[in-house]
């Protein structure tokens, strides 16, 4: 196919493209318009649920939310019980990557996404760029694939690469001029934001920032100690996993500065060696830093408690749902970089400072009302895009976020950040039918996110049956 001349292509992909057109029209009332019925709704737009309530749903946008008794009979419509169960709005995930950058590199986005969608992903943010994601971004938008939306991040800027690989999901600016042209060609071929990661100098982050905001494309990702907290909120930018947060808690005079438990230096047990001089007490001038500079934080803190905080049994592990969708190369991989930081793992005392300190700022800021996003780093270690979600909202909670709360890192947050809040993100006549039915509700335990009945999203109705076979075609081969 490819020596086919580029012109011929296109004809044969239109004159294709034309016959689904017609095929799905043909089909199109009966199997577009859906009500879920008797239903209670957890709108997200306002803590409430609101029972007794039927949505109807027509070429995958609510139409109508009306009352049960109130609805009037409409023909060809698929009717989804919704009795004694709960509708929220199709979670989010915003920080996600593919199998593709580890192991061997086989692109096995297709079965990916499915996973994230059984799991009640609807929108996910991919935030490490590569031009294989965009192709995915492609077949999902048209239908090819099933799967969720997708926003991909730019190939991670680095200063340095230190790892060899063939395998591109990053740019090494490592002066200002690469960088420059870097923001505007990854702006170019379509990417969503600017992904920043580690060892960026000061000045070639600046030249970053500068030229992202004339592009009019958003920087998000870690600090790293070269840029440190106060200029990346001066940024603007979003900040994931919380970095340099810690760091902002070492007390003024500490020769540290730049050198506690963030970032990469998670993995250093010199970096442990300041955990127990960590002053809770600048907790809230940090929180006031955040809040005032209007950033959104995505802290991905249960892949940090359980790699690297409180830790897990291998037992546990294996016994998660996660573990049969990981590629047995890639498990070899992971037990050995597991292994690596438990063997020499840093005391227990520190390990638990650190999870008590993570979950108090968390607390702390989602009081002060700095909007927070769900994203769970996945994969990584042996967590899973899609079932971990799940695992981070309850960290939420456990931090002590009501689950309302909680659901708002996954649902309205992010659809504000990533700027979709007028089509997703609430349960809403006018607004795109991305839903997730469940079994139980959610806003008594924030566990019952798990209890997947049923998901709607890009128009089409997936049912338990329907999920659990998208499970089952997503597992890896042996
Ligand atoms: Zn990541």
């Amino acid at each position: 196919m490819s020596q086919l001349p580029k012109p011929l292509f296109a004809i044969r992909t239109r004159a294709f493209t034309i016959t689904i057109l017609v095929l799905t029209s043909l089909f199109a009332s009966a199997q577009n318009t859906f009500i879920i019925k008797d239903v209670t709704v957890i709108p997200m737009n306002s803590e409430k649920s609101i029972p007794g309530q039927a949505v109807v749903i027509k070429d995958g946008k609510i139409t109508e939310i009306t009352g049960v008794g109130k609805l009037k009979p409409l023909k060809e419509a698929t009717v989804i019980n919704g009795k004694g169960k709960y509708l929220v709005p199709g979670l989010f995930d915003m920080h996600a990557h593919f199998f593709q950058e580890q192991g061997d590199h086989k692109n096995t986005c297709e079965n990916e996404l499915k996973v994230m969608l059984a799991n009640g992903l609807t929108t996910v943010r991919i935030l490490a760029g590569h031009p294989s994601y965009l192709e995915a971004r492609a077949k999902v938008r048209q239908g090819i694939w099933k799967g969720p939306e997708l926003f991909i991040a730019s190939p991670q800027f680095a200063g340095r690469w230190p790892w060899p690989t063939d395998f591109k999901n990053f740019e090494v600016a490592d002066t200002k001029e690469k960088a420059v042209e870097a923001v505007k060609k990854y702006k170019q071929e379509g990417y969503d934001e600017i992904k920043i990661t580690f060892m960026i100098k000061r000045e070639v982050y600046d030249a970053i920032v500068q030229t992202a905001k004339e592009e009019a494309i958003r920087v998000v990702g870690h600090v790293g100690p070269e840029v440190k907290l106060p200029a990346a909120l001066a940024a603007g930018q979003q900040i994931e996993h919380m970095d340099e947060f810690i760091d902002m808690l070492l007390p003024d005079t500490s020769y540290n500065h730049g050198q506690s438990v963030s970032d990469m230096n998670i993995w250093r047990r010199n970096a442990w060696a300041t955990v127990p001089y960590l002053d809770e007490s600048k907790i809230p001038s940090l929180v006031r830093s955040v809040k005032d500079a209007g950033v959104y934080v995505t802290p991905t803190n249960f892949f940090f408690f359980s790699s690297f905080g409180h830790g897990m049994t291998d037992e546990e592990y294996k016994q998660r749902p996660d573990y049969a969708y990981i590629p047995a190369n890639i498990r070899e991989e992971r037990w050995g970089i597991k292994d690596r930081y438990w063997k020499n793992a840093p005391p227990p005392e520190s390990r638990d400072k650190y999870v008590y300190l993570r979950k108090k700022m968390t607390y702390e800021l989602w009081k002060a009302g700095v909007p927070l996003m769900a994203g769970s780093d996945s994969p990584e270690w042996f967590l899973v895009t899609g079932f971990s979600i799940h695992d981070e909202l309850e960290t939420f909670v456990k931090a002590g976020l009501t689950p309302f709360a909680a659901l708002q890192t996954a649902t309205i947050h992010p659809a504000r950040h990533l700027g979709i809040d007028k089509r997703t993100g609430t349960i809403e006549a006018g607004k795109e039918a991305d839903l997730l039915l469940l079994d139980k509700n959610p806003l008594e335990e924030i566990r019952n996110t798990r209890s997947i009945s049923g998901v709607l999203a890009s128009g089409k109705w997936y049912d338990k049956k329907a999920l659990e076979k998208m499970l089952e075609e997503a597992k890896p081969e042996k």
